[in-house]
């Protein structure tokens, strides 16, 4: 019960990648804030975590909007007067090659994978600094450091989230806040799921493992940064691949 009296938030956390985050977390005794674009999604999955004798509320939080990021934190200190954990874990894909991608398939993904981490970091900076202590996890992906064709978009959002990290980390470490990214391989979410099946099996063949990891796979890194033990690991990378980057 590591994360016990510890309050997260997990941004897209009512389901693939950051529900999994969630059980873990409850596993390990957090108290929880599911936000998500789609609030029913968030309370089914909140509601599923208090089994685990843990808090969980759920929020209504699109990432890329400013006014309900700053709704949202101002809830979330109102219920729970405290945040120890961030997880920047919402994400989505726009796909299509360069000379074919629309300016809003662009600007949509820029918005939710890179300006929601900035805003959602941002609310959670002003309260770590003043409890002293904090911890924030940004969901990459292989992509920022390997590229991808159809995903100009998608990997230019997550290799600005490496950067990202690596400056919050520089700028706030004196005040005990710790901020890492984990960035998962190829898992076996319904992002993924919605691939053609040769597309898959093309993949597959770019993994040395010679599988998908799981959603747990990638929770049990970000674990790992919200864990007592990593105090001392700051504007660090986990890649979480199946050795498809090394
Ligand atoms: P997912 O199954 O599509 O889940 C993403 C969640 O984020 C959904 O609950 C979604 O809600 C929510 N969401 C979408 N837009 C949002 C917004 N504007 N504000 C708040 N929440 C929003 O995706 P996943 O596979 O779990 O991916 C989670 C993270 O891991 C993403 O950042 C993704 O880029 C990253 N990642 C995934 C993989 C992979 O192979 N799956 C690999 C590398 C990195 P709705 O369902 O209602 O849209």
């Amino acid at each position: 019960m590591e994360l016990e009296g510890k309050v997260a938030l997990i941004t897209g956390g009512a389901r693939g990648i950051g529900k999994a985050i969630a059980e873990c977390f409850a596993r390990k005794g957090a108290d929880l804030i599911i936000a998500d674009i789609s609030f029913d999604s968030a309370s089914e999955t909140a509601k599923g975590l208090t089994a685990s004798g843990i808090r969980a509320a759920a929020l209504k939080l699109d990432v890329s909007k400013s006014d309900e990021v700053a709704t949202a934190f101002g809830e979330i200190m109102k219920q729970f007067g405290r945040l120890d954990i961030l997880v920047n874990n919402a994400g989505i894909t726009r796909d299509g090659l360069l000379l074919r991608m629309k300016e809003e398939d662009w600007d949509a993904v820029i918005s939710i994978n890179l300006k929601g981490v900035f805003l959602c970091s941002k609310e959670a900076v002003r309260v770590m600094v003043k409890q002293k202590h904090g911890r924030i996890i940004n969901i990459a992906s292989v992509v920022a450091f390997m590229g991808n064709p159809g995903q100009a978009n998608y990997s230019a959002s997550k290799a600005g989230i490496i950067g990202l990290t690596k400056t919050t980390a520089r700028e706030y470490a004196s005040r005990g806040i710790t901020v890492n990214a984990v960035a998962p391989g190829f898992i076996a979410t319904a992002m993924t799921d919605a691939l053609a099946e040769n597309v898959r099996q093309e993949m597959l063949k770019s993994i040395p493992a010679g599988a998908f990891g799981s959603a747990d796979d990638v929770a049990n890194a970000v674990a790992f940064f919200a864990s007592p033990g990593s105090g001392y690991v700051t504007g660090q990378v986990i890649h979480v691949n199946g050795g498809m980057y090394m």
